[in-house]
């Protein structure tokens, strides 16, 4: 039986980030400390362990890691001796200065129980906050000779830029959506067509395509989007508040039962409409669609096209933008939504 591919060749469709690691290793030039960045759910977390596997390996084979010794099944299993994971813990918001204290820094002064690294990966890096930012800062100053600090990060612009600039920046790209649909079927609890939508309609990022899924907003997505083509005969207040009923459904069914949740199945909702309606506009300038967001009901969407002049269709489009900038300002769903769809009415009609 041939051994399975080891994590760090698993990652898909981030081959530049790949190439220019093992190009530094080739030429003995790895650095001490590099920030992982790009959008969420494109494999950064997933890419970072990889790395920790291919620098922990001692096995000799020609293409290292041989992803089935003792360090590489301990670091894909995330319990290797020289392998530290610092994540915000579940019910926090930011990542302590206890966190960096007592557990990153403490790490990082002794030396490797086994190889020639100590590696630690920080997920999610904006989370710091001043306090453990700083803390964290002082070891970024001076690492030491075996250490290696691999941090994850989607909004770099939210980390202090000194910890930006002591870091060496991998950017990571959006994954083609041939990849998110590998990626998606390799869970067999999914529909395979739904997979394929989500696919699609994930904007590159396999982790929003999950999200989609779980959170409803790509079925809600398919259910009401004749109506939205059809405003304003259909009431517009009506399907607002059609909306705003099932964000707030969505909000009490999670599991901590936060209104959070509903909020992120609705900007995910407007985050399809926005494409949806992005290729009304390239219909329009005789383009072909680009993200398939109108697969569904795809007649309606093409009387649409025919029909709406391509000034209206860019306000609309800005207006469905509007409304995801309220709503991760915290307006309320029903009020953003009510303005939204009155505004696409007025704009269709
Ligand atoms: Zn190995």
């Amino acid at each position: 039986m041939t051994p399975p591919l080891p994590l760090w060749r698993r990652v898909l469709g981030q081959d530049r980030a790949r190439e220019r690691f093992e190009s530094a290793l080739a030429r003995g030039r790895l650095g001490h400390a590099y920030l992982l960045t790009g959008p969420e759910g494109v494999g950064k977390a997933l890419f970072a362990q990889g790395l920790a596997q291919r620098l922990l390996c001692r096995a000799k084979t020609a293409e290292p890691p041989c992803g089935a010794c003792a360090d590489c099944r301990m670091a894909g299993a995330n319990n290797h001796p020289d392998l530290l994971l610092i994540e915000v813990v579940e019910g926090k918001q930011d990542i302590s200065i206890k966190q960096v204290q007592e557990a990153l820094l403490p790490f990082l002064t002794l030396r490797p129980m086994q190889g020639e690294r100590r590696i630690v990966i920080v997920r999610e890096a904006e989370r710091l906050n001043d306090e453990s930012g700083n803390a964290l800062l002082k070891v970024l100053e001076e690492p030491p000779s075996f250490g290696m600090l691999l941090l994850t990060c989607s909004r770099p612009h939210a980390l202090l830029s000194t910890i930006r600039s002591r870091c060496q920046e991998v950017r990571f790209e959006r994954l083609a959506p041939e990849h998110v649909a590998s990626i998606l079927a390799k869970r067999p609890d999914l529909d395979p067509a739904v997979a394929a939508q989500a696919a699609r309609f994930s904007g590159g990022s396999a982790g929003r395509a999950v999200a989609m899924i779980e959170n409803g907003s790509l079925t809600k997505y398919g259910t009401t989007i004749a109506t939205v083509t059809c405003l304003p005969e259909t009431d517009p207040f009506a399907l607002a508040d059609d909306l705003a009923e099932w964000t707030r459904a969505k909000g009490k069914e999670s599991d901590s039962g936060k209104a959070e949740a509903g909020r992120e199945a609705l900007r995910d909702y407007l985050r399809l409409l926005s494409c949806a309606y992005r290729d009304v506009l390239l219909r329009r300038l005789g383009a072909p669609p680009q993200t398939l967001c109108q697969e569904d009901a795809a007649g309606a969407w093409a009387a649409l096209a025919q029909r709406i002049p391509v000034e209206r269709a860019i306000r609309i489009e800005e207006a469905i933008w509007e409304a995801r900038r309220r709503i991760d300002a915290n307006a309320g769903p029903a009020f953003v939504m009510q303005d939204l769809f009155d505004r696409v009415a007025m704009l269709q009609g």
